[in-house]
Order: structure tokens, then sequence, then C-alpha cells
């Protein structure tokens, strides 16, 4: 269902129909949603007519609205979690998470986000100062993988700041995105603040191209960013764009092993490999073999099953067009195998489950499998002779994401942070953590400068300088040659 100005709707003229299969279990269909293109325009007129009265509210009333979603989303945990396990086969411990931070992000947003987008002096400078200004209606675009945690990371703030929300979430995941949707009717947000409409690239092209849209706010994969960026070209919007990340971790010689070990095979591995953070490559300075070996020998035991059962590590990957991808990438990976990944059906479900895989690269190649982003449960071992020649292989890519660095000294962590061109770098902790209370973004293909998460406020509104100049005319203050006459 669509949500426009403050009603769920299905469109009257539909261009197709996303049937929602889980998939944990294909057989199970979750929904059946209708979509059309025509539904961006109501969306965003809604948008408009909302934003309008709304924009012009002070901080703390809107502050008061991102408070109360922040209220519902915490009730309403359980749904959402159980609602994004389903919809793309996140572990419920997993998906319990994300909704956790659903509502965390809320908390931030009214307070430390606010602070950044609040209005400031300029020293020295009296009656000069810094205003901030909505923009006015922003697209935001979901990603599969996060389909609620990360849109409602722009959702939130875009609405801190004044502005009105259309929200196209991922086409694999409208079940999640419709429970979510849910949740900010029941807070009691205005009608047409906030629309969420369904479907797939057809309506997030409609969408981000509208000419009364002001900005998109944007998390998926660098193909998409730079079809957005090339379909907007000449317009004046601004662009927030999230994408994809080919991480590396970067095991060095005094590094703990066995913590190396838990801290690489959850990066790799947690959510099926499909996190934008995820480690796709491990670098190890010492005996790369013998960590592949025991990579794998954990990645085998990782316990693979349907996301709502306990004790469940890793569910499926999320949809049989993503489960296919993978499987390609491997098979063209042109490495070798030290662990192979099979098909699976646990339960003897039939849906999108897969194996870890585990390879070694002993010579670099530069293909596509060593730059492009996989998104799916592989981990590649490199082999490093020195601290130098693991940081260039950390950024010999076009991604700039996220990297971890395992290492028991803190001048040489210090050192290779700086040495690596990326967004987040960890120490002797996963490439997959991330902190709400900080910025989010990554450098070269992986964003464009605007980083999100903490600083998500600061693309959400525009700041307004202003100075203050006399009431009345300073005879004495004229500029040099202006010879004043009175009448
Ligand atoms: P995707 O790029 O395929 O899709 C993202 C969204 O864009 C979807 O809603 C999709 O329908 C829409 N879309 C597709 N074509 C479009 C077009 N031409 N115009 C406008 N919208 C269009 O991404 P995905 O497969 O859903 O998600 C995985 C990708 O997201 C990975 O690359 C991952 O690394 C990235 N990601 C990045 C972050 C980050 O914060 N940097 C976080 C999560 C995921």
């Amino acid at each position: 269902m669509d949500f426009v100005a403050g009603t769920f709707c299905e469109p009257q003229a539909p261009d197709g129909i996303l049937e929602d299969r889980s998939p944990a279990d294909l057989s199970v269909v979750l929904g059946r949603h209708a979509w059309a293109a025509s539904q961006v325009e109501r969306a965003v007129d809604a948008a408009r007519a909302a934003q309008a009265a709304f924009g012009g509210l002070p901080q703390r009333d809107r502050a008061q609205l991102v408070r109360r979603i922040g209220a519902v989303l915490k009730e309403r945990e359980e749904d959402l979690a159980r609602a994004i396990a389903l919809d793309v086969g996140k572990p419920l411990w997993e998906a319990r998470m994300e909704a956790q931070a659903c509502s965390a992000k809320a908390a931030i947003t009214a307070e430390e986000g606010l602070k950044l987008v609040s209005t400031f002096p300029a020293p020295g400078q009296a009656g000069a100062e810094c205003r901030f200004r909505p923009l006015g209606v922003l697209a935001v675009l979901g990603p599969f993988n996060f389909p609620v945690h990360l849109p409602n990371g722009h959702i939130l703030p875009a609405l801190a700041c004044g502005n009105a929300v259309v929200f196209k979430p991922s086409e694999i995941a409208p079940h999640a995105a419709e429970v979510y949707a849910r949740c900010l009717e029941n807070a009691g947000v205005p009608p047409g603040l906030f629309n969420l409409v369904q479907g797939g690239p057809a309506v997030g092209a409609a969408l981000t191209a509208h000419p009364r849209v002001d900005g998109i706010l944007f998390t998926g994969s660098w193909g998409v960013g730079q079809a957005i960026r090339k379909a907007t070209q000449g317009q004046t919007k601004i662009l927030a764009l999230e994408m994809g990340g080919k991480n590396a971790a970067l095991v060095l010689a005094d590094a703990d092993r066995d913590k190396a070990l838990y801290d690489v095979l959850f990066s790799a591995f947690v959510s099926a490999g499909q996190r934008c953070t995820a480690a796709s490559r491990v670098i190890v300075v010492g005996d790369a073999r013998k960590f592949a070996r025991r990579i794998a020998q954990l990645a085998e035991r990782l316990s693979i099953g349907h996301p709502l059962d306990e004790g469940v590590f890793m569910g499926p990957l999320a949809s049989p067009a993503a489960l296919e991808k993978f499987e390609q990438g491997v098979r063209e990976s042109g490495t070798e195998t030290v662990l192979e990944s099979r098909r699976l059906q646990p339960r003897g479900l039939s849906g999108c489950y897969v194996s870890p895989s585990v390879h070694f690269v002993e010579q670099r190649r530069g293909t596509p499998y060593e730059r492009e982003e996989l998104f799916g449960p592989d981990l590649a071992v490199y082999p490093a002779a020195s601290e130098e020649e693991a940081l260039e292989i950390a950024n010999a890519t076009d991604y700039g994401l996220a990297a971890s660095v395992h290492t028991a000294g803190e001048e040489t962590f210090d050192r290779c942070q700086r040495a690596l061109a990326c967004g987040v770098v960890n120490w002797n902790a996963p490439t997959v953590g991330a902190s709400g209370r900080l910025p989010f973004g990554g450098l070269k293909r992986s964003g464009n400068h605007r980083p999100a998460a903490l600083w998500s406020t600061l693309y959400c509104a525009a700041p307004v300088s202003i100075m203050r100049g006399d009431k009345a005319l300073d005879r004495e203050k004229l500029a040099p040659g202006v010879l004043w006459v009175d009448e």
C-alpha cells in the first residue's frame, strides 16, 4: 500500500504489482502491492501542501514530533523486527537491533542532530548570525539491506529540520516499509508531511527527477547513485548519496589472532554479507594461508536457517535475484577456492539460502571480483608482506567506506587510520560497527561528501547567514568618497 496525504491507498491505475515473497520461504507471500509512477505526483503535491505550514514551526515543536515518532517506533519494535526479518531474511536478533536503532535515531536527532542546525552567532560581529531553513520536499530512497533503519535515518532528520518527505522503499521490502509508515501514522504525523510510494526503479526515477522535489536522500548502490546524479543534472536539488563499499580488514602481525578471526568472521558473514560495511577482503600480514584455513573452518560451522528460528547466525540472501548475482560473482572470481558456497534448504525450506565461501588471492589481477561489491557471504583473503603492502591492497579499490585494523599498537593503528582512504576505520573491532552519534559516510564511490548518521541534519537544512545593520543612517560611517547632502 502507498500512504499519501495521510491515507493508506492503492493507485487507481496501477503500472504493476510487487509480489512480496519472503526469501526465507518463497512459498510465503507477505503482500501484493500495486504501484504506479503517477502516485509520485500525488505524493509530491501532498508533501508540498503540508510543508508550507510545518516548515514555519519552531524547532522545539518539530523535535517534539520526532520524539513522538520515536516513542511509537519503540512501542512497535517487535512488529518492525518481525516484518524486517521476514521481508529481507535477516535473523530476528539482528532485525531487533535494526528496529532498536530506529527509535534511538529519534532521540539522537531531537538532541544532538538539531543542535548542529541551531542558530549561532558570528563571534565578534554584533548581530551577525546563521539561521537554518528547511529545503522543502525531500525524497528518501532506501536499500533492501536495512529497509527501515536507513530510510528512517534520513526521514527523521528531514522532518526535524522542517521538510516534508516522500519515501520510496526498496521493492524487496514493501511490507517492512508499510509497517514503518503505520508507525508514523500512529504518531500523528500531519497528513502529507510523510508519504510512502511503493515501487521499483521506475517509481524511484520518477521521484528523483521530479522538478518539485528539493532534495534526494539516497542509500543504495554506486550504479543507481550515478543514474540519479545524471537524471538530476541541470537541476538544483541537494543530493546526499550513501553508496557501496569494498571493505577490508587488516590483520597485522602483532594482532591477537583469535580476536581478529572472530571480528573478521562477523564482519564478513553477518547479514549474509549484505551490509555496506561488510568485510569482503581480509589482508593478513603473517601466515595468511593459515588464517584462510581457520576462517573457512569457522565459517563452515555458522548456523544458517530461517530468520525466526532460535540460534541462527545467518539467514537467506534477500531475494532470488540477489542469490543469483552472488553465485555468478563467486563463479567468476578467478581465484583459489578455500571454502565453496552451496545452496541450502534448512528444514527443507525453499528459500534463498547459501553457505559462505572463502577465496585466497595470491596474485592480484584487478578483476571485478577484487574491485566490485559482491554483496553476499564471501571473503577474499590476501597475503601481505608488510603493513605498507597491506595498506596499498586495502586502498586499491574505487570505494572508501569502512575498514578495520587489527593490531596491538596504538601508534600502528593511528598510522594505518591516516593512510586508509575510508570514512569509517575501526580498531580491533568489526568493519560493520558504526555509532549513530558520529557521522557515517564514505569517500570515493562510497559517498558524495555528505555523511549521514549524526550529520544527517546538515544536509536537511540550508544555512542562512544574516548581517544586521543600524536602523538609522550614521553620517560618521559613510564610505570614502560619498559626499552626503541632506534634503
Ligand atoms: P539499489 O541501488 O539497487 O537500490 C536502492 C534504491 O534505489 C531502491 O529503492 C531502488 O528501487 C531505487 N532505484 C533503483 N533504480 C533507480 C533509478 N534509476 N532511479 C531512482 N531510484 C532507483 O541498492 P540495493 O540493492 O537496494 O542496496 C544495496 C546497496 O546499497 C549496496 O551497494 C550497499 O553497499 C548500499 N548501501 C549503502 C549504505 C551506506 O550507508 N553507504 C548502506 C546500506 C546499503
